[in-house]
Order: C-alpha cells, then sequence, then structure tokens
C-alpha cells in the first residue's frame, strides 16, 4: 500500500471535460482538508494512481479512447491501486448500468447532474470507511503478530521451564540410588514427588496455550484400545491404591481391537478424568467403560465413562465446569490443591477428536463424567508395519549387558551430569560433547555405539549435528549406522518429524529418568 503523505484527503478526478473537472474542484476548494489532482483522460488517471498516493478516485465514464469502466478495471487488477474506492460520476444511470458501475469494482457512483451535497457526503463517507477498514487491518495485523510472538515465546518458555526440571528430577533419581537414611529417602521422595506436580502443571499451562494458539496436533498411529487402557489403569491404581479404591475396567466387545488416532492424547483425557475420580473419592469404587456408539465410514464413536462414588458436584457447580481455571469453588482449592486447568484441556482434546465432553452428578453420591471421540477403525497389519517401521531395520544389534561407548551432546552442565551420572551408573562410558560441532569431531575421531544428542545447543544445533553424522557416515560408505537419540523438552508433532528428517532414531523427553533410558537401550541395543 502507497503511503499517506499529509494529512489531507487526497482525491484524483477523472473527466474529459474541463468544465466538470472545473466544477469538482469549486466544490472541495470550499471544504478544508482535501487535496485535489485532476487528469482529463483514462491514460493519465492509470500512470497518476500508480505513482501517488490518493484516498478516493472519481471516475467519469464516458471518455473517449479509455473509458471509465477499463480504467476502474486496470486499477482494481494493479496491487498498490486495488485498495483506493473509486466513485462513478456517470450520465448513465439505468439500472443496468449501475450494477455494471459495481461489477467493475466501483463502490459507489454519483449520477450527473449532481448536487454539492450529495458529492461531498458521499465522498466523505467512503474516505472514513476506508479509514476504518484500514485501522481493522492493521489491527488485525498486530493482534496476528502478537499472537505469532505468544506462541514463539510459549515455545522457549517449554525449554526453559523443562530444563531445570531435568535437573532436580534427575537429580533426585540418581540420588535415590545412593545409600539414604530411612528419613533421607522420604524427603527426597517428597522432592520427588513435588517435582512431578510441578512438571504437571507446567504442561498443562503449556497445553492450554499450545490450544489456545490454534498449534496444538494431534499425532494419527495405530494403536491397541484394550492395551493402552489396561496399561494406564495399571498405573493409576497404583494412586488409587492409597485409598484402597479399585478401579474397575469395561470395555464392551464391540469396540474395535485397533484404532488409529492420538493414544496420548486420548489418554491424557482418561488419566486427567480417573485421577480426579481418585482425587475427589474416599471410598467405594471407580468404573471406566468404553462403549462403541456407531461404526460408519471408516470411523468409529466411541463413549467413554468414568463413573466415581465420591463428593459429587452441586448443578452451580457443574456449570462452571469445563472452563478455564475454573473449580467448583475456592474450598476445594484449598482442599484438594488443582489449578482447574485439566478439565478444560479435556474438553479442547476431545473437540479436537470430533467429540465432546459432560458430566452427570449427585452431591454425595458420586459423579460420571463421559466422552465421546471419533477414531479411525484400523487393523493388526497396519499396527504391525507401524511398529517394524518404527523400530529401525538398521540399529546396532550390541546386547545390553555389554558396556557401550555413548557420546551425550549437550550445553547445560547440568543436564550434562544428570545425564552421565545415569549413563555411568547403567555401567556405560561416556563422552560429553558441548555442542553440535564438537559432536561431528568426536563421532569422527572414536567410535562409538550411541550419542544422545540434545536438539537445542548454541552454534550447531542437535537437528544439523546429526544430518552432518549421517552425511559422513553415507560418505564413508558403511552400512552401520549409529543409533541417535534426541533428548529434547518439545515434542510437538512438528519437531518430532523435524528429528526423523533429520535422521534420528528416537527420542527421550525431558525430563526423563533412568528407566526411560533402560527402555530406549533395550530398543536400539538388543
Ligand atoms: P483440577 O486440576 O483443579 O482438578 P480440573 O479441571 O480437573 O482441575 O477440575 C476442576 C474442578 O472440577 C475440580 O477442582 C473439582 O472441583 C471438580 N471436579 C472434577 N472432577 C470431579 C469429580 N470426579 N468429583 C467431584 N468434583 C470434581
Amino acid at each position: 500500500m502507497m503511503m499517506k503523505a499529509d494529512k489531507k484527503n487526497k482525491i484524483l478526478v477523472v473527466d474529459d471535460m474541463a468544465i466538470n473537472l472545473e466544477l469538482i474542484k469549486n466544490v472541495f476548494a470550499l471544504e478544508e482538508n482535501f487535496s485535489l489532482v485532476t487528469v482529463s483522460d483514462g491514460k493519465s488517471a492509470i500512470r497518476k494512481a500508480k505513482t501517488n498516493y490518493f484516498d478516493l478516485i472519481l471516475l467519469d465514464i464516458m471518455m473517449p479512447e479509455m473509458d471509465g469502466y477499463e480504467v476502474c478495471k486496470i486499477l482494481k487488477s494493479y496491487p498498490t491501486t486495488k485498495n483506493i474506492p473509486i466513485i462513478f460520476l456517470t450520465a448513465l444511470n439505468s439500472p443496468k448500468d449501475i450494477k455494471k458501475a459495481f461489477q467493475y469494482g466501483a463502490v459507489d457512483y454519483i449520477s450527473k447532474p449532481f448536487s454539492v451535497e450529495e458529492l461531498t457526503a458521499r465522498v466523505n463517507l467512503h474516505i472514513s470507511l476506508k479509514r476504518t477498514t484500514e485501522e481493522l487491518i492493521e489491527a488485525k495485523r498486530n493482534a496476528e503478530a502478537a499472537a505469532e510472538a505468544k506462541a514463539i515465546f510459549l515455545a522457549n518458555m517449554s525449554h526453559e521451564l523443562r530444563t531445570p526440571m531435568n535437573g532436580i528430577i534427575g537429580m533426585v533419581d540418581i540420588l535415590k540410588r545412593t545409600e539414604l537414611t530411612e528419613a533421607q529417602h522420604e524427603y527426597l521422595n517428597i522432592i520427588e514427588s513435588s517435582g512431578e506436580n510441578l512438571l504437571t502443571i507446567i504442561n498443562d499451562i503449556l497445553d492450554l496455550s499450545k490450544i489456545e494458539a490454534g498449534h496444538m496436533e494431534l499425532e494419527s498411529i495405530t494403536f491397541s484400545l484394550r492395551d493402552e487402557l489396561r496399561r494406564v489403569m495399571n498405573i493409576m491404581q497404583i494412586i488409587a491404591n492409597q485409598k484402597k479404591l479399585p478401579i474397575i475396567l469395561n470395555i464392551d466387545n464391540d469396540v474395535p481391537a485397533y484404532v488409529k488416532g492420538d493414544p496420548v492424547r486420548l489418554k491424557q483425557i482418561i488419566i486427567n478424568l480417573v485421577n480426579n475420580a481418585i482425587k475427589f473419592t474416599e471410598k467405594g469404587n471407580i468404573t471406566v467403560s468404553v462403549e462403541n456408539q456407531d461404526t460408519k465410514d471408516g470411523k468409529v464413536r466411541l463413549l467413554f465413562k468414568i463413573n466415581d462414588t465420591g463428593i459429587g458436584i452441586s448443578p452451580e457447580g457443574q456449570k462452571k465446569l469445563f472452563q478455564s481455571f475454573s473449580q467448583v469453588d475456592k474450598s476445594t482449592t484449598r482442599k484438594y490443591g488443582g489449578t482447574g486447568l485439566g478439565l478444560m484441556i479435556s474438553r479442547n482434546l476431545t473437540q479436537m477428536m470430533g467429540g465432546d465432553i459432560g458430566v452427570e452428578s449427585v452431591e454425595g453420591v458420586g459423579s460420571t463424567f463421559w466422552f465421546y471421540v471419533f477414531l479411525e477403525l484400523s487393523d493388526e497389519e497396519s499396527y504391525k508395519k507401524q511398529h517394524q517401521e518404527g523400530e529401525g531395520a538398521d540399529i546396532d544389534k550390541t546386547p545390553v549387558h555389554v558396556k557401550l561407548k555413548i557420546l551425550l551432546a549437550e550445553d547445560n552442565k547440568i543436564n550434562q551430569k544428570v545425564a552421565v551420572l545415569n549413563l555411568n551408573n547403567l555401567g556405560h562410558q561416556v563422552d560429553i560433547a558441548n555442542n553440535g560441532k564438537e559432536a561431528v569431531e568426536k563421532f569422527e575421531n572414536s567410535g562409538y555405539d550411541l550419542i544422545f544428542m540434545d536438539v537445542q545447543m548454541p552454534g550447531m544445533d542437535g537437528i544439523e549435528a546429526c544430518k552432518k553424522i549421517r552425511e559422513l557416515e553415507k560418505k564413508s560408505g558403511g552400512v552401520k549406522k549409529i543409533p541417535i537419540i534426541a533428548m529434547t523438552a518439545n515434542t510437538s508433532k512438528d519437531e518430532k518429524k523435524k528429528y526423523k528428517e533429520a535422521g534420528m532414531d528416537d527420542y527421550v523427553s525431558k525430563p526423563f529418568k533412568q528407566k526411560e533410558l533402560i527402555t530406549l537401550f533395550k530398543k536400539y541395543t538388543v
């Protein structure tokens, strides 16, 4: 858009009759804030409009050589002139002519002979409309820039918040394996569970920001619903055992064995609801059930119900559920803790899966939270194929009990320590590279069995370093590819795709625990 030079409203008047130009000039000479440029033919009009800023064009239709319609068409097709409002000045005022004027992109028309009042009123109206539109476009652009900045800020925060958590949780994990008194062990358990609670809150806040910024993406992979649910329930039962609450899982027979969707996000909804059920129930039991409500067009509609025999929720309380940052009442927060984000995130996730969430509850009796989602139907064959692909066929098959020589690329000193202690603990030898460049150099000079690669490092980052290593392997013509595991705080779908494209075999998300490293070693070295 061409910039406006001064505060005056600049109007281009195009008419082949000198007398008309004179007339219009006189009209606006009486008005403040107007500056007029006049031309008497279409070609000059186009030249002027392309090289100067105008707020509005008054355009005659009947002119020799190039008529007003033609001029209008050309101006509307040119990027810097297409947004200038054009008002036709015309003696042709049959409905057909008027329709044609609008079709060519005019905002208005004034029939000749015109009244001075009408002319100035229409010009003022269209200039103020143009101003408002420009302000709205500017406001929209600013809002989009702000949303983008927020999303980038949050992605960085995600890394910044999780990095120190890696130090805390990782070190506690290591410390717990040393010789300790019973009291010390208990203190460490408290630090550990506080750290894990904090991590849950950080993750919830980040999830919600991601949803709000429209950056949340769902995976589409084949999984076994029964296996995933059983696994989740086993973990939840450990928590429920502290209150002696049995969790009963009922999956209807007609629920398909294999479905396609995002198992992690589906489990997140279920974990949220079962966690709440445990939190707000003192005696009785918790039942989780799954029904097939409909199967058609390759999709299944599944209804999940999580029923508890807990404190229940009042009708007023139920109305407030599923809204951001809302808990049923303030005393709940004091007594049970929590951020009030869980249900909000769950609602968004169910909606992203084409479904919805709700509750039926009676105070003092219990609650049933239900949600339904649509998942694609899949089969065992796709499941197996996907697992084979994920496993990586050309991975080093060293047995796990062998002492491995590992290269750790990580710039953060605390995280280096956490990883080295963990890996030494498991009996492996570790060399450290402080950045991507060092990692590539070290890889070239000595033989390693496996590389752990931090993704965000100064200078050459993990992605680039991995690409370089894969290039070097290709050049040397070897068939053996070293397993490279990304260590990252960012496990969004986009990021994971990036890791894979760079040639990484897998990732471990920070903060990680020794258990997770053992699982990885089993996967990549047995
Ligand atoms: P929070 O992290 O606070 O638990 P949620 O969004 O998961 O956040 O839950 C919001 C509120 O809904 C809770 O604080 C509680 O008041 C109420 N609530 C959720 N589930 C239950 C339940 N099963 N029984 C009673 N109240 C519940």
